[in-house]
């Protein structure tokens, strides 16, 4: 595996990987690299010639320092399952290569996206991964990127930023990758007390349960009761939503086919979130 800390040389590296021509994925990432994050660079690899990772725990999409601090930064772990899943390149730069001092970054206008959900709670988080990812894209020009289910309005509005600057790369959406009991894989996993970690599934288990109330609840009223079982573990839920899939905004059921459940929740010091797909069967 190619490990690049400089951006300059990356590039060179990459434009002579462009003209054989090879085609490129690629898999931005915070690294504290999981299941979650291999099965990325594993479906890149089906697809594209050569896989970029990017491990960057990028400040700007922090709006808690103590978050930023705390982040698991297991490095040599992480270089370690990369060569094992046999990633191309892994690009390993610090803050000075992303935003050197002359980088003026685009006005990305990303609407009422982040005003819900994460947006809402995290203010500023989504503007800062627009800025990294339109940033990393630039840098990397891959042919595809891909990115997890797990952040799923994180997706959403990186597809709508590269509508808006009509950017040349396909973005590949995964499935989340879940543990045995259900809990999504997540760099901030190793956080949870062993206590909590036993908790933790129910937030999944309140996401499954969504289906069988359609109908016989109000969506407000399954918001309610699933934040109510996800607080009953001793979890503290912050949101649970239930969207259209497309605008994040809320849902007239009687019209919808699809909607995602949302939500975040702390179970202690740390907060974890997770979403399901929820497919309206026709009557
Ligand atoms: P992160 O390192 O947390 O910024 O995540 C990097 C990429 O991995 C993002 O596109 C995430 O959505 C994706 N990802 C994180 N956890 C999972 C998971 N459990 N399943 C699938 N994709 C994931």
């Amino acid at each position: 595996m190619f490990i690049f800390k400089h951006v300059k040389d990356l590039r060179l590296f990459l434009a002579r990987e462009r003209n054989q021509p090879h085609s490129i994925g690629f898999v931005p990432t915070m690294g504290a690299l999981h299941k979650g994050h291999i099965a990325l660079i594993n479906r890149a690899h089906e697809e594209t010639d050569i896989v970029v990772c990017s491990i960057f725990v990028n400040p700007t999409q922090f709006n808690n320092q103590a978050d930023l601090i705390k982040y698991p930064r297991p490095i040599e772990k992480d270089i370690q399952l990369l060569v094992k899943y046999g990633n191309n390149v892994l690009l390993l730069p610090d803050e000075a290569e992303i935003y050197p001092k002359n980088y003026e970054p685009p006005a990305i206008n990303l609407g009422h996206l982040t005003s819900v959900m994460e947006g809402k709670f995290r203010p500023g988080h989504f503007e800062g991964v627009a800025q990294v990812v339109y940033r990393l894209l630039q840098i990397t020009q891959p042919h595809r990127l891909y990115m997890g289910q797990k952040d799923y309005q994180q997706q959403v509005i990186i597809k709508s930023m590269i509508e808006q600057f009509s950017l040349q790369v396909k973005l590949i959406t995964c499935a989340t990758v879940r543990e045995e009991d259900g809990l999504a894989f997540s760099s901030r996993n190793v956080r949870l007390s062993s206590a909590y970690r036993k908790k933790a599934p129910i937030i999944y288990q309140a996401l499954s349960s969504v289906t069988n109330m359609l109908n016989k609840f109000s969506i407000h009223q399954i918001e309610k009761k699933c934040i109510a079982l996800i607080d009953s573990k001793g979890l503290i839920t912050e949101y649970f939503k239930i969207v259209d899939p497309e605008t994040l905004q809320e849902v007239n059921l009687k019209n919808a086919s699809k909607l995602v459940a949302c939500t975040a929740a702390w179970a202690g010091d740390v907060r974890l979130i997770d979403n399901m797909i929820i497919e309206i069967p026709s009557v």
